[in-house]
């Protein structure tokens, strides 16, 4: 099966999904990433099976649940973190097999539903306001500040790199560079381009040095098996550590953003006039130097 009606980039066996990236056999959905089988949900990532979610992070088969993290196999849970096996929790932690639960204290059903309408009418009246003075009503996910990570320490790094300067200004933590004093062994400049068995175990210079924006150790060793696979499969020895290594290979895919661009195709196609004139979302940057088709251009260029 095709993907039909989607915008975004690597998305499989997926009808009516907006910007999204990355998702197998999703449907109605918007604002995703990694993730399979969800049905009509929005700002969603990580998640296999999610149904009518809302601003939701991570684990699987969770239906109406909002601003949480992290929860499996539950229903209707709001503002909780870490629970399973559950449905009807607000603000909850950790708790598995529970239903009815706020702040993780047991009610009854109709103290619950009782309680909830008020919690919601007062985290709207004195809303959660945070250092950079924002806002945090009922219906935002959690403020970044509580976060247990910094900014530079989690995969938003990856995607979105910013500098300490720039987390700082949003509201985020930042973890500053560890004091690293390794005695090197062989400088970048010296790495052999010949196999060459003495490089194994030595602590060898990462080329970036530590001035990258990219977690850089500094330095890293090759040790024997990993030595012996290069050379089994001939490849070139590395001269980055292995974080660095992991940032040029990111930086090989498309970035989780898209541009509105036209169809480049320069043939009569649509309507005689020589230029398509459809536009589209891509993820590839007007910059770049693939040509960009519209699905139909494409069609005819390909089969
Ligand atoms: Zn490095
Ligand atoms: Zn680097
Ligand atoms: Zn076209």
């Amino acid at each position: 099966m095709y993907s039909t009606k989607v915008e975004g980039d690597h998305i499989v066996q997926s009808k009516n999904a907006i910007h999204c990236f990355d998702i197998k056999e999703c449907k109605d959905v918007k604002y995703c990433k990694q993730m399979i089988g969800a049905r009509d949900v929005e700002d969603i990532n990580y998640c296999e099976f999610p149904e009518l979610c809302y601003e939701y992070i991570g684990f699987w088969k969770v239906n109406q649940t909002k601003f949480s993290n992290t929860c499996g196999e539950s229903n209707n849970l709001t503002y909780s973190d870490f629970c399973s096996n559950s449905s009807n929790l607000f603000a909850c932690i950790g708790l598995r097999n529970k239903q009815y639960c706020i702040l993780n204290y047991q009610y009854t059903k109709e103290e619950y539903e009782e309680l909830v309408p008020k919690i919601i009418k007062h985290m709207n009246d004195m809303p959660y306001i945070d250092a950079k003075g924002r806002v945090y009503k009922y219906g935002e996910f959690f403020p970044p500040e509580l976060s247990p990570f910094c900014y530079n320490e989690t995969i938003a790094q990856e995607y979105f790199p910013l500098t300490k300067e720039q987390a700082l200004s949003q509201g985020y933590q930042w973890k500053d560079k560890v004091e690293r004093n390794y005695q090197i062994d062989i400088k970048n400049e010296e790495i052999p381009d010949k196999f060459d068995e003495s490089i194994i175990g030595k602590v060898i210079e990462c080329v970036h040095r530590g001035e990258c924006n990219e977690q850089c150790t500094e330095a890293f060793k090759i040790i024997e098996p990993e030595y012996q696979f290069y050379q089994r499969m001939n490849l070139p020895l590395p001269r980055l550590c292995p974080n660095c290594r992991h940032y040029q290979r990111l930086k090989q895919r498309n970035p989780l953003k898209l541009w509105h661009r036209t169809c480049m195709c320069d043939k009569t196609t649509h309507d005689h006039t020589g230029t398509c004139p459809i536009e589209f979302e891509t993820s590839y940057a007007p910059e770049r130097p693939e040509i960009i088709y519209c699905e139909s251009c494409y069609n005819k260029e390909v089969y």
